[in-house]
């Protein structure tokens, strides 16, 4: 009796010391603000990020704002106002969110800009992000191999889009693809049919495949009755499906309309799909697991009083201040090496992709 009643004593002391741990190890709040959960990536992003920052001890706020503006400002305000420590923010438009990260600079809290960079404010701290005019430059390197334009191939015919304007990442996507593609454009082995080029022509607000569905159709419409297409530059996965389903409404990809080479970005599931099933090109895959770990590490070096971990300090001007970053590789991946990739590499099951 006396001994159960020293194990029972020693349990509850267990208890207490295991509670204990519990309450110190609470670190402190860290709002996390996603822009839509109709991409899968951000879903796997903010899950990544959550799940990484409760295994340091913090708690969190993530929040989705369905591409809408103000709600992702009224999001972040109300992280502010429940005392978040840290904000890790991937915005909608990098643009609006000065007069809220002034709110939250004055009350002591550090803010992180998520994949994309936030302009126009002083109150950003650090950047983690993917390499992303590497990314522009895989997609266009892609679309070139494929096209044998190295050996001297060509003329093809080309089209591109570019992504939503307000996303600072379109543009480096965009410059990378060109830095790529304007030799071929310049030497005459590409052809714009439509001559749209710059991202004031071929921009698509807020990523939306619709909108880039119906500029293909126009496209093909106005430029391409008697011509074929053979490239099209696709910034974004969901993008690459609206313009697949306008090529498919005018017979590409059966009979002998030969499928353009059409590129992407996210390694999306259903793109992945469409890789394996010949009708997408290519992807580029970013590893949202990864760039979590980058960022929870700035974090918790932030929350620690220590400098976080970067790697360029030159190159992401928000118009007010150059922000230290951390760039991540992004990896192309077609029908020859999507298993290796994705599913060896543990992004996806196989049978997420193959059933
Ligand atoms: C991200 C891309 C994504 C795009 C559309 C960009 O800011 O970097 O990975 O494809 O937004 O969601």
């Amino acid at each position: 009796m006396k001994h159960l009643k020293s194990i029972l004593a020693a349990a509850a002391l267990g208890v207490f010391a295991l509670t204990a741990t519990a309450q110190a190890q609470d670190k402190g709040l860290v709002g996390v603000a996603m822009p839509n959960k109709s991409s899968t990536r951000w879903i796997h992003d903010g899950d990544a990020v959550v799940e990484q920052l409760k295994a340091l001890g913090y708690t969190t706020d993530l929040q989705y704002a369905s591409d809408d503006i103000p709600t992702q400002l009224a999001q972040i305000e109300n992280m502010v106002t429940k005392g978040a420590k840290v904000l890790v923010i991937a915005s909608i438009d990098g643009t609006t969110l000065s007069d809220v990260l002034q709110k939250a600079h004055d009350a002591g809290i550090k803010v992180i800009a998520y994949d994309r960079l936030i302009k126009k404010s002083p109150n950003v701290d650090y950047y983690a992000t993917f390499d992303n005019f590497k990314v522009g430059v895989l997609q266009a390197t892609s679309i070139v191999d494929k096209l044998g334009l190295k050996d001297g191939k060509g003329p093809f015919n080309i089209e591109l889009f570019g992504g939503s304007p307000d996303d600072n990442n379109a543009f480096f996507f965009y410059d990378g693809a060109m830095s790529v593609l304007q030799p071929y454009i310049d030497s005459g082995k590409l052809v714009v049919q439509s001559g749209q080029m710059g991202m004031e022509k071929v921009g698509t607000l807020r990523w939306l495949a619709a909108t880039a569905q119906a500029r293909m159709e126009n496209l093909l419409s106005a430029f391409y009755t008697d011509k074929h297409v053979d490239a099209v530059l696709s910034p974004y996965d969901g993008l690459s499906i609206g313009i697949i389903s306008a090529l498919k409404g005018v017979g590409y990809g059966s009979g002998d309309l030969k499928m353009p080479v059409v590129s992407g970005q996210d390694a999306e599931i259903p793109s992945v799909k469409s890789i394996i099933a010949g009708e997408q090109y290519s992807t580029i895959y970013k590893d949202t697991r990864e760039l979590a770990k980058v960022t929870v590490q700035m974090v918790d070096a932030v929350m620690s009083g220590k400098e976080p971990e970067v790697n360029d300090t030159k190159t992401y001007n928000n118009e007010v201040k150059v922000v230290p970053s951390y760039l991540l590789t992004p990896v192309a991946v077609d029908a020859t090496n999507w298993e290796k990739i994705l599913v060896d590499g543990g992004y996806y099951k196989k049978e997420e992709i193959t059933q």
